[in-house]
């Protein structure tokens, strides 16, 4: 019997049958856009089919050019372009799985000079302002619609996926706040809804009957103005008479105040919502969203709140999740984090999305993890991110592998990253390595210092030293203050502070230590609740929208997070999720403090001086905090490294990586992405 029996159970769909209830859902991969890398997005699938997965839905294709996401970006509307999708969708099937194209058009979302809407209303979020389509123009797209289906299924894709969510073109013409029209496309709500409905009949008339479509319905859009539950769910019933085969999940318009995918939205936030759409109809709902584990997923459909789960980043994380599900492995699954580093972050760069804890993502053809003839005996010091990932890699192609850990425990930064509210998942990821250790026989040496005499005379063949880093501690007056404190020893050691406190530095880790002192009790992403009420989300959609006054718990004390630059901070963070930390610090009443210059630390607090952009001094100040946490980067640690280089006479291949090798950039993604690298060449 199965650990997951409601996960697993096929489902019958009359014309055809899904193997079971998961399905990946649409992720852009940067694949999508030219011909010439059809090819790798066929492998990319091909692989995740391998994996067990029922069905997949690419990234979005426009039906036609105003519809783009970028220019020239990915569109199906020409039977010239039948051949290459061939290539997917035949992989797909003969690696034994179901995939269907998802038709995107990005309205006033589209990063296009020539972009339309309903209305001539810019987004907030993009720069161009779009033309309002005529009447005659709203019909041809419908068409399009239909045509871009039916060249689909005319490629082998098993069925569409209409993008009708995310405050997209659809989403845009069914609310009143984007659609300002006063035809048959506008005004009522009737009105509004007759765009996704014409658009679902003109799918199934051009493409046929034995074709899924699968519809994916805006929930909750979390913009004031828009559509409430009883208005989803006429659009839920409407589209099922108009042909719909599956309802798909979507949450939120991306210029929403609330965070949707990222680590610290709970588990399943929104399944609640979904449920309520399942009730109305009677075919196939989908639920959607930071679901990445088979007891998640399987608690969502035992429940009986949704029939499906869609997951789309997980898979990127790990091809194999349904299989390892299926054979009682899901401790093996490599869990997506939802960092949206290498993923989203790529996607919004315009460029080729892969994933932080699985380089081989979208470089399937590229990245190979080949069984080795030669084993060769490898040493790994270090067990952080890079360590890892080099000493899994290589124990996985067939080399034998010690790991020499000076601290208790593996991970790294990550176990501190783990310590932050909100960012829980990276745990799994300390779990997925460990797990990888057991099963790869890896000679894990904890409490272990080595130095180079004794790497020298164990006698390995290759030597990879991912010492990784240690925070750097200014040079500055009072800096060895009782005060003053690391965020290492911060999170390390569970330190109280006072109820005073500046962050010295505004980096990643100066706004997670800032996020950890604004919070107390436990953390609002293991209770939805908690975190609905701070993020005023109503989950019930009563309120057009989905949104209500957020309920702020205050902050346990007062912090300041300061920097050099006089730029404003959190500039640098990362493109989609960086929003969510600036909103958080900020919402928490962190005092942000650009264009500083740190003057010494006393009994009295910090002192400082405040400069503007031409360098004028405007102030200066003493902050009067009972501590100061230093988050002001890190510096390489390579001792070690440096005496095995000095050994001359040594005769094994010696490796520095992580952030051992530059901790100017020190990036799990980088970190990950190198040392897997390294170890596959070995
Ligand atoms: P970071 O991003 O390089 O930030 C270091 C901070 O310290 C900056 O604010 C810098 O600003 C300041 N600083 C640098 N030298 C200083 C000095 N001598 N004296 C005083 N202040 C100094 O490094 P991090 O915060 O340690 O993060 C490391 C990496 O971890 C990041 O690159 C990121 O990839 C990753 N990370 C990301 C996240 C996230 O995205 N949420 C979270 C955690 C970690 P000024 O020079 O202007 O003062
Ligand atoms: Fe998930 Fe991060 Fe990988 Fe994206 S990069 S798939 S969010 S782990």
């Amino acid at each position: 019997m199965s650990q997951y029996p409601h996960l697993l159970e096929p489902l019958d769909l009359g014309f055809t049958t899904l193997k079971n209830r998961v399905i990946m859902g649409s992720m852009h991969t940067g694949l999508e856009d030219r011909p010439w890398h059809f090819k790798q997005l066929a492998e990319y699938f091909a692989e995740r089919a391998r994996g067990g997965v029922a069905l997949m839905v690419t990234g979005g294709f426009a039906p036609n050019r105003r519809g783009e996401l970028l220019p020239l970006g990915s569109r199906l509307s020409n039977a010239l372009q039948i051949p290459m999708h061939k290539k997917v969708t035949s992989a797909v099937h003969e690696a034994g799985g179901k995939i269907a194209l998802q038709i995107l058009h990005a309205g006033r979302y589209g990063y296009t000079p020539y972009n339309v809407a309903p209305s001539a209303i810019k987004s907030p979020i993009t720069p161009f302002k779009p033309k309002a389509l005529t009447t005659k123009a709203v019909y041809k797209t419908i068409r399009q619609y239909g045509k871009t289906a039916s060249l689909a299924k005319k490629a082998g894709y098993d069925g569409v996926e209409i993008m009708g969510s995310e405050g997209y073109f659809i989403t845009q013409f069914l609310n009143a706040r984007t659609n300002q029209r006063d035809d048959e496309f506008g005004g009522s709500y009737e009105n509004r809804m007759r765009l996704p409905l014409e658009i679902v009949r003109e799918v199934r008339k051009q493409a046929g009957d034995d074709f899924i479509i699968i519809f994916r319905l805006s929930m909750l859009d979390l913009v004031e103005g828009a559509s409430d539950m009883e208005e989803v769910l006429i659009l839920a019933k409407e589209l099922e008479k108009a042909g719909v085969t599956i309802l798909n999940t979507g949450i939120g318009w991306h210029e929403a105040r609330v965070p949707t995918i990222v680590t610290s939205v709970p588990r399943a936030a929104f399944v609640d919502a979904t449920a309520k759409v399942k009730a109305a109809v009677n075919i196939p709902v989908i639920a959607s969203n930071r679901i990445n584990m088979p007891d998640t997923a399987e608690e969502v459909i035992a429940s009986g709140k949704a029939d499906m789960v869609s997951m789309a980043r997980p898979f990127l994380a790990d091809s194999e999740w349904v299989n390892k599900a299926a054979e009682g492995r899901a401790d093996e699954i490599n869990t997506c984090i939802a960092c949206n580093q290498a993923c989203l972050d790529h996607t919004f760069e315009a460029k080729r999305a892969s994933c932080l804890v699985n380089p081989r993502a979208c470089h399937e053809t590229e990245l190979l993890y080949t069984p080795t003839h030669a084993p060769k005996k490898v040493a790994v010091v270090g067990s952080g991110p890079a360590g890892l990932a080099a000493a899994t890699v290589a124990a996985k192609r067939g080399h034998k592998v010690t790991i020499f850990e000076g601290r208790d425990t593996i991970g790294g930064q990550f176990l501190f990253a783990s310590k932050i509210p909100g960012k829980e998942e990276f745990v799994e990821t300390i779990r997925y390595f460990t797990k990888m250790i057991e099963i790869h026989n890896i000679d894990l040496k904890l409490n272990t210092w080595v130095n180079a005499d004794e790497l020298k005379d164990a006698g390995f063949d290759e030597i990879i030293v991912s010492t990784g880093v240690e925070p750097r501690i200014p040079n500055m007056p009072g800096i060895d203050h009782e005060k003053v404190v690391t965020y290492q020893e911060l999170l390390g050691k569970g330190l109280e502070l006072g109820q005073k406190v500046a962050v010295m530095g505004a980096g990643g880790i100066g706004f997670d230590v800032s996020e950890y002192l604004t919070h107390q009790g436990p953390s609002l992403t293991l209770n939805k609740e908690l975190w609905f009420k701070e993020w005023g989300v109503d989950i019930n959609n009563t309120t057009s929208g989905g949104l209500k006054p957020m309920e702020i718990e205050p902050s346990p004390r007062k912090v300041y997070m300061l920097q050099r630059k006089t730029s404003s901070l959190g500039k640098g963070l990362n493109k989609t999720s960086g929003w969510v930390h600036r909103a958080a610090v900020k919402m928490k009443g962190v005092e942000m403090i650009a264009g500083v210059s740190y003057d010494k630390i006393d009994d009295a607090g910090l002192h400082i001086t405040i400069s503007n952009k031409d360098g004028d001094v405007i102030e200066q100040r003493v902050l009067d905090v009972d501590h100061v946490v230093l988050c002001a980067g890190q510096i390489s640690v390579n001792q070690l490294y440096k005496d095995l280089q000095g050994n001359h006479d040594h005769n094994f291949g010696l490796h520095l990586v992580g952030g051992a090798e530059f901790a100017g950039e020190l990036d799990a993604k980088r970190a990950i992405k190198l040392a897997s690298e390294l170890a596959a060449s070995l």
